[in-house]
């Protein structure tokens, strides 16, 4: 297969949000799909109508596209495409590579419960195949409800997996499975293979859960006489207790976790390590350069491990590498949503607003940490750290600070230099350490004990509001003590 016919997919089924997993075997395939010049495709199964929600559907696609993983063609949706499923079910019956099954829900019950007893895994009996083509036609003519179940011949079944080599699994495990159900809806595994081979889809890269599926697809690729894909399954992503990533244990998806402030080449990169290496040390790595070094031998077939802190670190050292008018855009939302909207200083286009992120932007961890560890720049009003408080905010503390606002406002030229060159001053004259000025100051002109150095912050807030804020928290130190 040239390069050029490269077309893979990602489906995801739309009874929750995306999934992180999702969304690792989402990148896989997208950077495949760069890498070699061909197509990367997106499918919704959505033919569950119990556990599909369509507004789940736009939210899947929308954190897609967050992540630039967007569809180069049409978006396909099962739920659209019944018709075409049934068709290929009774192609399948028709060519004699499927039968009728009549049973009911409750004989099919009393066969699994007996194979369980007995010990034996609970595959169909195949007691429908003995129904000749006569005995069928006349039960479909009385109306007896019937599902097509797709026949699993002798022998064994092998293919070469991407990641895990060659897999092999005995016929006999492979039961006679249903392809459509009574009720004339196609089963995940029919709709599966029709897709796959209507798209084109050359590789089908998904999670490993999917291995015993992919089993059971090869045998409706034969009985249709379809080209098969290249099969590759990727690890699983697992919590760090090793339990799978679930809603329920307090997991997030992926749209929380960029709402929560990381930033998505960061979750992109990240999310890229789970499974595949690019065999250096280097882990911090562009999309564009992943797409350049995406190779698919270095898939790694181990479960791998989801760490949040993982992706904090991720994301801090995307944080510093980009560029601050590229964040601009970004935190000046954020501190709009966070502060109200009418302060120019926010603007996205704002000097100061670059100032402040050059300032902060070593410290952050996620993009909400601008907010709330730099809400001072633009907001008069806070309240101190009360720890930090107890230790700096004392009396003999409110003469120093006081003595250093007056000085502050006398300068004529405010600026890190000069700001600091007056504290230095009134610490030599004081006989005090230069800390000594430097914490309390910190405190009284932005609430807390980290951040920015203190003369690049001084700066930043301007002489003005420098000083009134000193002599504010000087009053607060006289009406407390
Ligand atoms: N809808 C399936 C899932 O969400 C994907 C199936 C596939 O990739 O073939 O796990």
């Amino acid at each position: 297969m040239s390069d050029s016919k490269v077309r893979v997919r990602i489906a995801p089924s739309p009874s929750g949000y995306l999934h992180v997993g999702t969304a690792r075997t989402a990148i896989f395939n997208y950077l495949y799909a760069r890498h070699h010049g061909g197509k990367f495709l997106v499918r919704i199964e959505d033919t569950d109508v119990e556990r599909s929600d369509p507004a789940l559907v736009y939210n899947i696609l929308e954190a897609l596209n967050k992540l630039g993983l967007v569809s180069d063609e049409e978006i396909i949706l099962q739920s659209q495409r019944k018709d075409i499923y049934s068709a290929v079910a009774h192609q399948i019956l028709e060519s004699g590579h499927g039968y009728c099954c009549f049973c009911t829900p409750e004989q099919l019950e009393a066969s699994r419960e007996k194979a369980r007893a007995e010990k034996r895994p609970p595959r169909y009996d195949r007691r429908c195949l003995k129904h000749t083509e006569e005995d069928c036609a006349n039960k479909i003519a009385e109306g007896v409800p019937f599902a097509i179940r797709i026949r699993i011949p002798e022998g064994e079944t092998t293919y070469t997996d991407m990641v895990a080599g060659e897999l092999k699994r005995q016929n006999t495990e492979i039961e006679d499975f249903i392809i459509a159900r009574s009720d004339g809806s196609a089963t995940y595994n029919l709709a599966v293979v029709v897709d796959d081979h209507q798209m084109k889809i050359s590789h089908v890269i998904r999670g490993n859960d999917h291995i015993t599926n992919t089993f059971k697809q090869i045998h409706i690729y034969k009985a249709l006489g379809y080209e098969q894909p290249k099969f590759g399954h990727v690890p699983l992503l697992l919590r760090p207790d090793k339990k799978k990533i679930s809603k329920r244990l307090g997991d997030k998806d992926v749209a929380e976790y960029l709402n929560e402030g990381i930033l998505p080449e960061a979750m992109f990169n990240y999310l890229c390590t789970l499974g595949w290496s690019s065999k250096t040390e280097r882990e911090i790595y562009t999309v564009k350069e992943l797409i350049e070094i995406f190779d698919s031998a270095n898939f790694n077939s181990a479960n791998a491990i989801f760490d949040e802190e993982k992706l904090i670190a991720f994301n801090k050292q995307h944080i510093m590498k980009k560029p601050t008018i590229e964040l601009a855009p970004i935190v000046s939302e954020l501190f709009k949503d966070k502060l109200g909207p009418d302060n120019g200083n926010m603007a996205a286009n704002s000097e100061y607003l670059l100032r402040v992120i050059d300032s902060l932007k070593e410290r952050v961890r996620k993009l909400t940490d601008f907010v709330s560890l730099g809400a001072y720049f633009f907001k008069d009003e806070f309240d101190y750290d009360q720890e930090a408080a107890e230790k700096q905010f004392n009396s003999e503390n409110a003469v120093f600070l006081a003595e250093l606002a007056e000085r502050f406002e006398k300068l004529s030229e405010f600026s890190k230099e000069t700001a600091e060159a007056e504290l230095d001053k009134l610490a030599d004259e004081k006989g005090l350490k230069r800390g000594k000025l430097i914490h309390p100051t910190r405190l009284a002109v932005s609430g807390m004990s980290v951040g920015p150095g203190l003369f690049v912050l001084l700066e930043l807030v301007g002489q003005k509001r420098v000083v009134t804020r000193i002599r504010k928290a000087v009053d607060f130190i006289n009406s407390n003590m």
